[in-house]
């Protein structure tokens, strides 16, 4: 069988390649993916640099990566949806499907949950990777595995927008124009939205976003947040304020803007991760009568709606991919993220040429080639 190189963090910026072995089935469910792209993530870059993310501490050697697309190559006696061959996005995390948030509807808050390259398990920037079918969305043949790697941020962007409940004709203010800030304000527009705000700090950030889903940027100022607010309204034309607001930053700043910026009666939503603690503008969330609610990763129906909007036309998250290395660089593409200078970059294979499995009718063969990382300047 082809190789099982692993990407691996060893401790904070000490990462090594090394051979695993081949995951076997465990279940008749199960179905065994050889991985062709991953994307980089926030998360995979803050455990790489710091070795932790809250509670979640590194303390084994742990594959990184949690973004990633590929083709099935075998299937236990159980799955009659999936097939060798089929190209397929990744789910990457796996509830427990028998507590009360997972019967309830919401597996996403299981807290039992195994999430690849959230310790102590193991990501998928390797080889091949065993998962239950019903947790690999087979792509449309006009959906390509470059596309499919970037299925997992679209799926957050989309359990950040259900959970603002955006309605046709409404307005959406995007605190945060990186990867997730970018593809709320694309799914936002999806959804019906007329008038979405993408606000940063970084100019070049928001040009990108005007030129993808935004209808409008804001450039955070350094001044209160009330004084931001007030800018912000004025320069979007929002009347009383934003029918939903979404922080995308995490940024302490952002948060106290959105509560000034929804209109009374409105949604915010928390989609960021920041500080942990930070001071929150309460007075305004009562006296507004404020909807605020959390978003945590993505749950029932956010894979499958988020390719539908890839394969519809609706989102375009191609445009977010600022190029492709090859698996042997992939410290470079995190060194790459790390120094802000790409939105998106995807790491090819391990496993790119699987017994011809991989789908080369879309612009797989230009991603073989692994061409050099560009750059845009955007993030
Ligand atoms: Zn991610
Ligand atoms: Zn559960």
């Amino acid at each position: 069988m082809a190789s099982n190189l692993s990407f691996i963090l060893n401790k904070p910026n000490s990462v090594t390649f090394a051979e695993r072995p081949v995951p076997t089935l465990t279940s008749p469910h199960d179905v065994l993916v050889a991985i062709n792209y991953t994307g980089i993530c926030g998360s995979d870059v803050h455990y790489w640099v710091h070795g932790a993310i809250g509670h979640f501490v590194v303390k084994d050697p742990m594959v990184l990566g949690h973004e990633s697309a590929g083709t099935v190559v075998s299937v236990g006696s159980g799955v009659t949806t999936l097939k060798a061959g089929d190209r397929v996005a990744l789910e990457p995390g796996y509830p427990c499907r028998r507590c009360e948030a997972c019967l309830g509807g919401t597996y996403n808050l299981c807290p039992d949950m195994v999430f690849a390259a959230t310790p102590p398990y193991d990501g998928t920037l390797t080889g091949f990777w065993r998962a239950p079918a019903d947790f690999c969305y087979k792509l449309p043949p006009n959906v390509s595995l470059q596309e499919g790697a970037l299925i997992e941020p679209l799926a957050v962007g989309v359990h950040i927008v259900k959970q603002a409940r955006v309605k046709p004709g409404q307005s959406v203010v995007v605190m945060g124009a990186g990867p997730v800030g970018l593809l709320c304000a694309a799914v936002a527009r999806a959804f019906g939205a007329t008038k979405v705000v993408s606000v940063d700090i970084v100019p070049e950030k928001l040009e990108f976003a005007k030129g993808y889903a935004a209808t409008h940027t804001y450039l955070s100022q350094r001044v209160s947040a009330e004084e931001n607010a007030k800018a912000l309204i004025a320069a979007a034309d929002l009347g009383a304020g934003a029918d939903a607001v979404i922080d995308a930053s995490g940024a302490e700043p952002s948060i106290q803007a959105a509560l000034h910026v929804v209109r009374t009666g409105g949604t915010y939503v928390q989609g960021g991760m920041g500080k942990a603690d930070i001071t929150f503008p309460i007075m305004a969330l009562c006296l507004k009568e404020v909807t605020a609610r959390g978003s945590f990763r993505y749950g029932s129906g956010d894979y499958k709606l988020a390719i539908e909007l890839v394969a519809a036309g609706r989102v375009d998250v191609k445009k977010l991919v600022d190029g492709v290395v090859a698996f042997k660089d992939a410290e470079e593409a995190f060194k790459k993220v790390k120094e802000g200078k790409v939105i998106k970059i995807l790491i090819a294979g391990p496993n790119e040429k699987v017994e011809g499995a991989l789908d080369t009718t879309v612009d797989e063969k230009a991603a073989a080639a692994a061409p050099a990382v560009g750059s845009t300047g955007c993030c």
